[in-house]
């Protein structure tokens, strides 16, 4: 018998036992069992080499650092639009996009997350926010699905292609308009197609910020998850190779809009309510110091709405909108989402 129909036949059993325990009222459904320790599938996921992973056991959390280059390359060209204000780019003609040569236009983003591996389920949704929400095994930063902190325009829908250069590849993912930060805003599909087993539940591709684990679009026996199989959140309590005894656990989807996460259900810090990734996302001191505010005279008046109410926090700062907005052109950190 070869491992991989060894590995079957144990899978198998695997979920005939999770048949027979999900009635059983041990199982915690709503989280209520305390916090899942994810640190040994963190240290045993399919990281590539140029991701380093350290887990702190005292702290509990894991830290992850990159140079946020994918793994498994990219398109050879791209289009970037010339106007990052012009979206939805779908509507975009040929000239209005600048094709750029990934090779020389790509560039390295140092990517130095921390994250919990004691992740807590809470009924508190969080949106998630412009820039990264998770990161990704291949070293790339996983984004959610829009493009605009208003939350209009999803990238897989505003997807273009001209003269078969694409503004997001195949991966379905793509760099910010400066050629930094690779990220993800649907099934990073170079990933899932080495990873993931016919008949079986997705492989781990990732955490996101509030600790919990990310999946591909299989779920239990290798059936396909929709967005009708998931909470608001695109996640659901279940078993998965990595969490034998079931994890809450997100799923990205190809079916329709949300393909990505559109909402943390774990507990998150404050930083990440206010639309702030550990150790990335925008430079608020920055922002503020440009605006003539203090940093916490700005983080207060921003609140911890997501989207900001950016209309409210000008007034309240007694600062022109327009100048909050341009002094801050996106939450993730960067335009062109
Ligand atoms: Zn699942
Ligand atoms: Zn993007």
């Amino acid at each position: 018998m070869s491992n991989r129909a060894l590995y079957l036949t144990a899978a198998a059993s695997v979920l005939a036992a999770v048949g027979a325990l999900q009635c059983s009222p041990l199982i915690a459904q709503d989280g209520s069992g305390g916090a899942p320790d994810t640190s040994a599938a963190i240290a045993g996921a399919n990281w590539a080499d140029t991701v380093t992973i350290a887990i702190d056991d005292k702290a509990e959390t894991f830290r992850f650092q990159s140079n946020g280059i994918p793994s498994h390359g990219f398109a050879e060209k791209y289009l970037i639009p010339n106007d990052v204000g012009s979206m939805p780019f779908s509507d975009n003609a040929a000239d209005e996009f600048t094709v750029v040569n990934s090779a020389e236009y790509f560039q390295e983003t140092p990517i130095d997350a921390t994250i919990t591996t004691r992740p807590v389920y809470v009924e508190d949704m969080t949106d998630t926010a412009l820039g990264r929400i998770g990161v990704a095994v291949s070293g790339a930063q996983i984004f959610n699905d829009y493009e605009d902190p208003e939350r209009t325009i999803a990238a897989m829908d505003d997807n273009v292609i001209h003269d078969h250069v694409p503004f997001v590849d195949e991966c379905n993912g793509h760099t910010l308009v400066d050629g930094t930060n690779y990220h993800y805003h649907g099934i990073p599909v170079c990933i899932t197609a080495d990873l993931d087993v016919a008949g079986e539940h997705s492989t781990m591709i990732g955490v996101l910020e509030d600790g919990f684990p990310v999946y591909g679009n299989q779920g239990a026996g290798g059936v396909t998850v929709t967005d009708a199989d998931l909470d608001e959140c695109s996640g659901h309590f279940g078993v998965t190779p990595e969490f034998p005894d079931g994890i809450y656990h997100y799923h990205l989807t190809a079916d329709e809009a949300p393909y990505m996460i559109d909402c943390y259900h774990g507990e998150v810090s404050e930083a990440l309510r206010a639309g702030r990734p550990g150790g990335g996302g925008p430079d608020f001191g920055a922002i503020a110091t440009q605006l003539g505010i203090t940093e916490a005279e700005l983080m207060d008046a921003l609140g911890t709405s997501q989207p900001p109410d950016f209309a409210a926090a000008a007034e309240r700062l007694g600062i022109d909108e327009d100048d909050l907005r341009t002094a801050m052109p996106a939450p993730g950190g960067a335009p062109g989402q």
